[in-house]
């Protein structure tokens, strides 16, 4: 696994690199039986959390689908339905990425009630489950982009649960729903999401009528199944393929074929720089069909408002937000040798009243002694020259606005991360 700390909380930060948590550094050793019993708690947690993989009835459907395209075998594939299922494939792929993921998880443009209850019935025609289902779970990945709290990232649960595996974990089955409200909000849309499966039921009655049992099996079902691993390839290959134009704080990635297959997913960095834009191609030559298909619908007046990036981000030249500068400016600080570092400096101050003035403040304030090793200048830390320069190495695609402050805070890191360190084994005071 790469070494980071990114969207990591300061705990786990410190705990990665071998540290006790801020303010536990003074608190007596926990007995070895209770530090035990606590690990195995955490542990069984943990395991619930990560490998309740246990089939449950919302993800018997999926499984269905593809045993049911082994009925080929008797069906017999024609040309008529191999056309069907490809024309399927690509509207149904439009549904979602134009309905699931652009309309109801990001609202990057409007439509009328009527226009929206019509995407609804576009998108649930994937058989990718309820919208509301969709959208929620959706956005939890974007609040949470490959911390390990995101439902799918290659990089905490490995690729295969990235993506399918999450699928049948039972915690994903009830989302957090507090944050589709705008959704809930319109009852026929609640109906819709309660009723998954219909939408995608009467497509495959359609297909059959049309085209017979090739036409059940391979244009509805394989198609459908098709459509499963197109979709999730944006949460498995493009967290994992592709180039970084922009600084997300995560793995997302622009990867043109995942784009082709997916009518313009593929350009999932930019997606992941600015989530509520229409269009993910920023650039002409990035193709977007989906957005080609918007822009139509625009014309036509079905859709209005789409949303755009705004230009300096498209140029690289905003300004990142808090929570980026905060997760690279981890990622930064984990590239330095803590341990080294402590070594050396404590190696330096041996018999030395240094060592002992340091534990005196350690003892009152850490704030202050963090200030202290600061204004040192201590040739075993890293200067903000030297963290400037690995910034501009590591984020060479950060807008160079943002790399002075994704350097001061690695730097602040790096102190807070050695200072807890040093007298971490100092006893409690009286
Ligand atoms: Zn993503
Ligand atoms: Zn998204």
């Amino acid at each position: 696994m790469r070494r980071s700390v990114r969207d990591l909380t300061f705990s786990r930060f410190t705990g990665y690199v071998g540290l006790p948590p801020p303010g536990r550094w003074f608190v007596a050793p926990t007995p070895p039986n209770l530090r035990t019993q606590l690990s195995q708690v955490q542990t069984a947690d943990r395991a619930a959390e990560f490998h309740d993989d246990i089939i449950y009835p919302d993800s018997i459907p999926f499984v269905l689908v593809h045993l049911a395209c082994f009925a080929a075998v008797w069906t017999g594939v024609t040309l008529q339905a191999v056309l069907l299922g490809l024309a399927l494939y690509v509207v149904r792929m439009f549904g979602v990425t134009a309905g699931f993921h652009r309309y109801f998880s990001h609202r990057s443009y409007r439509t009328s009630r009527v226009g929206q209850f019509l995407l609804a019935l576009l998108c649930q025609t994937s058989a990718q489950r309820g919208l509301i289902w969709w959208a929620a779970m959706h956005r939890h990945h974007h609040k949470h982009s490959d911390t390990e709290l995101d439902v799918h990232s290659p990089r905490h649960h490995g690729f295969l649960y990235a993506h399918v595996g999450w699928i049948f974990a039972r915690r994903n089955d009830r989302p957090d729903y507090d944050g589709v409200a705008d959704l809930t909000q319109y009852p026929e849309l609640r109906w819709l999401d309660r009723h998954p499966y219909l939408v995608a039921a009467a497509l495959a009655a359609g297909c059959f009528a049309l085209a017979g049992w090739p036409g059940l099996v391979v244009a509805f079902f394989w198609s459908t199944v098709l459509l499963y691993h197109g979709t999730f390839t944006i949460n498995s290959l493009a967290h994992v393929h592709g180039r970084q134009r922009y600084l997300t704080g995560d793995d997302s990635r622009n990867n043109w074929w995942l784009a082709l297959i997916t009518l313009g997913e593929g350009w999932h960095n930019n997606h992941h720089a600015y989530q509520s834009a229409a269009r993910q191609g920023f650039r002409w030559w990035e193709i977007d069909i989906t957005y080609y298909g918007l822009k139509v619908l625009s014309g036509l007046r079905v859709i209005h408002d789409l949303r755009a990036p705004p230009e300096e981000l498209v140029r690289n030249e905003l300004r990142l937000g808090r929570k980026v500068v905060e997760t690279v400016a981890r990622d930064l600080a984990a590239s330095f040798p803590i341990e080294r570092m402590v070594a050396q400096v404590r190696g330096a101050w041996e018999h030395t009243p240094t060592l002992e003035e340091l534990r005196a403040l350690a003892r009152t304030k850490q704030a202050q002694l963090q200030a202290h090793l600061a204004a040192m200048n201590l040739p075993s830390l890293p200067s903000l020259e030297e963290m400037r320069r690995r910034a501009q190495q590591m984020f060479a695609h950060a807008p160079s606005v943002s790399l002075e402050e994704i350097a001061q805070r690695a730097r602040e890191l790096v102190l807070e991360a050695v200072s807890v360190r040093l007298f971490e084994d100092l006893p409690a005071p009286a």
